[in-house]
């Protein structure tokens, strides 16, 4: 049997809407990015949405609308994509770690506010495999020390904490449509605030700096725009809204069936004595399952069940211990023991709506072989 790691869920529907806009004149971020923009607003419960071309993008737009820039320190997690402080890194600031909860791998709150200098600008969460960070502690530690939240919530669309969602509780969201996230368009991102003057600015910035977009400018009679400041090219197609539109409706059946997988990889690994789970509270997205084995028979399992045909992959070695980030922070080993930890334990499995539940149990029973039978054959 072979069990692929991701597959997206693009439907019929889907490419029919995709195949209706190139039918028409206008590619580019126009009448379907609105739309789309309008939907993501009203299914989050914040007043503006801003599409771009990735999560990468929408954390970079999203750190100098917020004016974050050089000699500014933003702190964040190590256990994350590197996107989330590479975009730090973009706007000339510098990302401060600190280690994780151990029982989410979520920034720890506890360990905020020794880090905050006179240079702390803002405050990077990022909400780890869909649980969301304890936001309203984080909210209350920013506003005592007047930083800015950015929530960097690839994972974690569907999540709720209490009453709150993402964006609630902070200056700006960010979201990701890269195909292993819960709603995709190949490469895609998006921005959520609640703020006015933070939502034009993010508009404008997603394209260049003009004070019209094309579609303004289409729409209506040729009008002279001007250039009010320093943008990017970040802007998102319609061809990537219309790919989108329909997933959002179905966003939250998705995360059902994954849901239901995840409860079965729980109850299947709960008394496995090789097996530690981290916690997922019933808010969560649960966007990835991961487990935790023992360190050093890490590589050899996945290299097991990689030949058993069961797509694979480490989500994520922490961050400081990447040769770019030690050489250039002076970052190294023993600093933040819970996320190195992760970092050397885990692995993720499969975790998507098409995957059948032949298929889970099948994963479980080679899980379940790999772990014991390297357990058996090390020492210790
Ligand atoms: C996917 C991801 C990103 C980046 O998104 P892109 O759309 O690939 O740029 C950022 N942070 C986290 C935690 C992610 O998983």
């Amino acid at each position: 049997m072979k069990v692929e790691f991701y597959k997206h869920n693009v439907s019929e529907e889907d490419i029919k809407n995709v195949v209706e806009v190139l039918r028409k004149p206008f590619l580019s971020t126009g009448k379907e990015v609105e739309e789309f923009e309008k939907r993501f607003s009203e299914y989050l419960n914040c007043r503006y949405a801003v599409g771009v071309t990735s999560g990468t993008a929408a954390l970079h737009l999203s750190l100098l609308a917020l004016d974050i820039g050089t000699g500014d320190e933003v702190i964040t997690t190590p256990m994350t994509f590197m996107a989330t402080s590479n975009a730090i890194i973009y706007v000339g600031a510098t990302p401060i770690f600190l280690d994780v909860e151990p029982k989410t791998g979520n920034i720890n709150p506890d360990l905020i506010e020794a880090k905050i200098t006179p240079e702390t600008k803002a405050i990077l969460p990022v909400h780890l495999y869909g649980e969301m960070c304890n936001m309203g502690r984080i909210r209350e530690i920013a506003d005592k020390h007047n930083l800015v939240v950015i929530e960097d919530a690839a994972h974690a669309i569907e999540a709720k904490q209490e009453n709150s969602r993402l964006g609630h509780l902070s200056n700006t969201a960010c979201f990701s449509f890269y195909p292993t996230k819960s709603i995709t368009c190949g490469e895609g991102g998006l921005i959520v605030t609640n703020d006015t003057e933070v939502a034009s600015k993010l508009k404008k910035m997603r394209l260049h700096g003009m004070s019209k977009s094309a579609w303004q400018r289409y729409e209506k009679q040729y009008q002279h725009w001007d250039m009010e400041l320093l943008g990017f090219k970040y802007n998102m197609s319609n061809i990537q809204a219309a790919l989108l539109l329909n997933q959002l409706e179905h966003i939250e059946e998705y995360k059902q069936r994954r849901k239901e997988i995840c409860q079965r990889y729980e109850e299947a690994f709960k008394d496995d004595p090789n097996i530690r789970l981290l916690e997922a509270s019933s808010g969560s997205a649960r966007l990835m399952f991961t487990i935790l084995v023992p360190s050093d028979k890490r590589d050899p399992i996945l290299s097991e069940l990689q030949e058993e045909g069961i797509g694979v992959a480490v989500n994520y070695r922490a961050i400081h211990l990447l040769s770019y980030y030690k050489g250039r922070y002076d970052y190294h080993r023993g600093m933040f023991p819970v996320a190195e930890d992760i970092g050397d334990s885990t692995i993720t499995l499969p975790l998507y709506p098409k995957l059948t539940d032949e298929e889970v149990e099948y994963v479980i029973k080679k899980v379940k072989k790999a772990v014991e039978g390297k357990s058996g054959l090390l020492p210790q």
